[in-house]
């Protein structure tokens, strides 16, 4: 349990300690710029800006933030599609001092006033379409100043021509009013008035974001991850597979705005001078454009954005053979996909584990050393896990089902301003995740599900994966997710939502057969409902809680 090292299959190139430098990640972008100045940082619909100006950018809007008023500590609030305005205004709010907080830019005004207030930010830093729901909710929230950039602002000078043109006919274009409170993105990457005011970070204490989440289970909550969380993390990915500076493209298609994003495509391509291939959206034609395009080497995405490239109707036609790695995450990888996708693709996804409290990644299934499908993988460098019984410290035994508990240098300090909520997830060091898992004797983890997730049905436990997995096997199901519904004499009873391949046809009797001929009866679903998608976040994972409460209408 406590020396990954010595298990069997722990890989041999993967260093277990590792040393962090104690710096800020405002000084560690600029250690990459001194080394890869002239490396691209950002490849943005092929428009490209280089390391070394991205510190020039950087160092100019901390500087002017820090002219607006902001101080170490004080809170900067994001809403941006990934972009080049993102990855600057992130590491530009680090440098001044601040700390960031990410808002998904679909969030609607109650969700952005529950997150601006709740982390008490002071800018606001935005998309022109994004204005008018910062502007309906300003007044209730401590924001004192609203920067607005355009998507085009950053885009080759053909497309910033055709961009607004395009944004103009779908109706989208918003005049930004002329307001004290309102500033333009731009100027604030002028020569500042002042200059940059040294900052002392403390990277252990000092908090780097405020990154929230819960949203899919209850009321957000602000995780603070500190500069040492976040170095650690992307230090850790490259650890387990070394990013190659200079030479290896990330396609950034995950959101910065997400904690997996960030850490292992934003961050560790910063950390490592390696360069970010941006796509503000996901939009598999559009991506796969893209790929065969730019080339990227390196593909951090989440199993549904698997699904999609392995059902493109003309995927062959799409060389995709640059990309060395996936790294899949965020959602569990049916091995079915996984198999499908390196049948079709010939490239190869390795599957891992993590959660917005960790930074995320705690696990990854080894690259050069034995890969177990269907498990989350071995421990990162300086990562400890233990299965115990639920909310406790206690291990149970090898094999066991129990809750998930992981300790390491990217482990949150706590959530903001919630001590109780804290105290219930950290327990001396360890993160309670609230996972149900398993480890094997080579020490591999296997996560079964969420503990809020399981259905207990006549006094059986089930663990909803299980059953998705069986209903991806069958071939005429393109996407699976099944929940408990209330059944009067079961207590629960299962019900399955599926999405089926385009131009198939299935019936509900057809799909129970295929589980029964898999599953003991009670993991049979009783119920099947046939969808033309399912509802998602962001990053692809199904809100089994918005099914739940459709099903109970
Ligand atoms: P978030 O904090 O939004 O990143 O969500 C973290 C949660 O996603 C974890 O607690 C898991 O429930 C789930 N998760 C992440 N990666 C995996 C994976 N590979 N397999 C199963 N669940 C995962």
């Amino acid at each position: 349990l406590n020396n990954p090292p010595s298990w069997p299959y722990y890989p041999k190139n993967v260093k277990y300690h590792l040393d962090y430098p104690p710096i800020s990640l405002g000084e560690k972008l600029d250690k990459t710029a001194n080394e890869f100045p002239d490396t691209d940082a950002t490849i943005f619909f092929g428009a490209r800006i280089k390391y070394q100006k991205l510190k020039e950018l950087t160092d100019n809007l901390a500087a002017n933030l820090q002219n607006l008023g902001i101080k170490k500590g004080d809170r900067v609030a994001l809403i941006l599609p990934n972009s080049p305005q993102a990855v600057i205004a992130f590491y530009g709010a680090l440098k001044a001092g601040a700390v960031v907080v990410w808002n998904n830019p679909m969030y609607t005004e109650r969700e952005l006033h529950h997150q601006l207030t709740d982390s008490g930010s002071k800018i606001v830093i935005t998309l022109d379409l994004i204005l008018p729901r910062v502007l309906n909710i300003k007044a209730k929230t401590s924001l004192e100043k609203i920067v607005v950039t355009r998507l085009s602002e950053f885009m080759p000078p053909l497309l910033k021509l055709l961009y607004p043109v395009k944004v103009k006919k779908e109706k989208r274009w918003i005049e930004i009013p002329k307001e004290s409170f309102i500033l333009g993105f731009q100027e604030l990457l002028k020569s500042p008035p002042q200059p940059l005011a040294k900052i002392t970070i403390n990277p252990e204490e000092d908090l780097a974001v405020l990154q929230y989440t819960g949203g899919t289970t209850g009321i957000s909550k602000g995780v603070m991850l500190t500069h040492r969380n976040l170095i650690a993390n992307a230090m850790q990915v490259n650890a387990w597979d070394p990013v190659r500076s200079s030479q290896d493209i990330i396609l950034a298609v995950m959101p910065f705005f997400h904690v997996y994003g960030l850490s292992v495509a934003l961050n560790l391509a910063v950390l490592t001078g390696a360069t970010l291939l941006i796509m503000p959206r996901f939009n598999v034609d559009e991506m796969l454009k893209t790929i065969v395009k730019y080339r990227p080497t390196l593909f951090p995405g989440a199993p549904t954005i698997y699904v999609a490239i392995i059902n493109h109707p003309r995927i062959k036609d799409y060389d995709i053979t640059s990309i060395r790695l996936c790294i899949s995450g965020s959602a569990p990888l049916p091995v079915e996909v996984k198999k499908k996708f390196e049948e079709i693709t010939g490239g190869r996804i390795v599957e891992g584990y993590g959660l917005t409290e960790s930074s995320p990644v705690t696990h990854c299934n080894p690259v050069h050393s034995l890969e177990k499908p269907g498990s989350v993988g071995l421990p990162l460098s300086d990562t400890l896990c233990m299965v115990v019984e639920p909310d406790t410290l206690n291990p149970v035994a090898i094999g066991e089902v129990g809750e998930v508990a992981v300790k390491g240098p990217q482990v949150m300090k706590g959530y903001w301003n919630r001590p109780e909520e804290t105290a219930l997830v950290l327990k001396e060091g360890w993160l309670l995740t609230g996972d149900l898992g398993r480890m094997d004797e080579d020490g591999y983890l296997y996560i079964v599900d969420r503990k809020k997730d399981l259905i207990i049905s006549g006094g059986y436990n089930i663990y909803p994966r299980e059953v998705e997995e069986v209903l991806y096997e069958h071939p005429k199901v393109k996407e699976a997710v099944v929940i408990g519904v209330p059944d009067e004499y079961r207590g629960e009873v299962v019900k399955a939502f599926i999405v089926l391949k385009e131009n198939e046809t299935a019936t509900s009797e057809e799909i129970i057969k295929h589980c029964q001929e898999k599953l003991a009866k009670y993991k049979v679903p009783k119920y099947v409902e046939f969808r033309t998608e399912l509802p998602k976040t962001t990053v692809g994972k199904v809100l089994r809680r918005a099914l739940r409460e459709e099903a109970k209408k």
